[in-house]
């Protein structure tokens, strides 16, 4: 059996349900901050492992009834306990052969730029002259890409051609060389029906604004993307007009839920992007991972907090739900 096969196997045994190799050349442009090369001169592969999120685990949300499982079971767990294992089962077969493995999850909290892709002021500086400053941070949806795993579709999420928008990335940075992955051309999965815009619980994603994304020897255009409405639309907390904040109807909370040790506040679950693009994907079979009986199975559900004559909460600093401040939120009481 080839060694990719091996590895294949040895990754989809262990946890992982996709798998797919960017040759270290794929990432010749990129901007140093960003730019595996640095983070292993010699490395010649960037492995990259898909696991799903269970279909299922949408089901609490989109029924409005269970949301603590898919922050947690449903990302978290699987961030924390699943890519670590996979990752590193396919580091230990590499470095048995004499090559440099280095298992990589979505961890980048050391970064020297911000999600926003600013340098952090006054943080950390090269440590030597002509490198970047440390830590490097990887964006795993453009590596997935660059490995093959999915087209990035208008949402700019990573689509799969069998899960959609449902995966979750862990990497491995080696010095072994592998067959590079053919990546899926824009097109294959997404239809740019921009209903992940019009169901985003944030207003998040545009459906008329693009950015236009040159990647892997194709160029594409992405919704532009507002993160900072993205991070209110995830806690379900919606801006009101003599800013303070209020739950939006995509929330029936009126405080945020404790969600420790996973620190995820997340209770729209990709209302969007996730789940509403998974819908349009299933409908037009553009997926193959599809089930007897369709996702939705009654309209979507809204709360309407005027009928509960409540739900605004005068608070001028922080969103109700809003996750506290680094060093509050280490503290026991989580709770608003
Ligand atoms: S909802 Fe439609 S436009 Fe948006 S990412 Fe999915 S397929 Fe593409
Ligand atoms: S996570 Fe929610 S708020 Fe953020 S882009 Fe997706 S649907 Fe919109």
């Amino acid at each position: 059996m080839e060694l990719f096969e091996q590895l294949k196997e040895l990754a989809l045994s262990t946890g992982a349900d996709v798998i797919g190799v960017a040759p270290i050349e794929r990432f010749k442009d990129f901007p140093a901050q960003e730019n595996p090369i640095w983070i292993m001169p010699e490395a010649k592969s960037m492995i990259v492992l898909g696991h799903r999120t269970m279909r299922g685990s949408l089901r609490g949300t989109e029924e409005g009834t269970f949301f603590s499982h898919y922050p947690a079971l449903g990302l978290g767990y699987v961030n924390i306990d699943i890519v670590p294992l996979t990752a590193r089962a396919v580091c230990r077969f590499i470095e048995d052969l004499g090559k440099e493995a280095m298992p990589i999850g979505d961890h980048f909290a050391w970064a020297a730029t911000d999600e926003y892709g600013q340098l952090r002021q006054r943080y950390s500086v090269p440590a030597r002259p002509g490198q970047p400053a440390p830590d490097v941070r990887l964006n795993l949806t453009k590596l997935a890409y660059l490995a093959g795993l999915g087209e990035i579709g208008w949402s700019g999420k990573l689509l799969n051609p069998k899960y959609g928008p449902r995966l979750i990335f862990g990497c491995v940075l080696t010095e072994l060389e592998l067959p590079a992955s053919e990546i899926v051309a824009p097109g294959t999965v997404c239809t740019r029906c921009k209903s992940c815009a019009s169901a985003c619980t944030g207003g998040a994603i545009s459906a008329d604004e693009s950015e236009t994304v040159s990647l892997g020897g194709y160029t594409f255009e992405i919704g532009k993307f507002d993160r900072k409405r993205c991070e209110l639309g995830k806690i379900g907390a919606e801006e009101t007009e003599d800013g303070s904040y209020k739950p939006s109807k995509y929330s029936p909370f009126r405080k945020k839920p404790a969600m420790l040790p996973f620190e995820s506040n997340d209770i729209c679950a990709g209302r969007g992007c996730m789940r509403e693009c998974m819908i349009q994907l299933e409908e037009g079979k553009r997926i193959t991972n599809l089930f007897d009986v369709p996702f939705r199975r009654h309209p979507a559900w809204e709360v309407d907090w005027e009928g509960y004559n409540s739900g605004r909460i005068v608070n001028k600093t922080l969103p109700p739900n809003a996750p506290k401040p680094i060093a509050e939120a280490n503290a026991n009481d989580i709770n608003e």
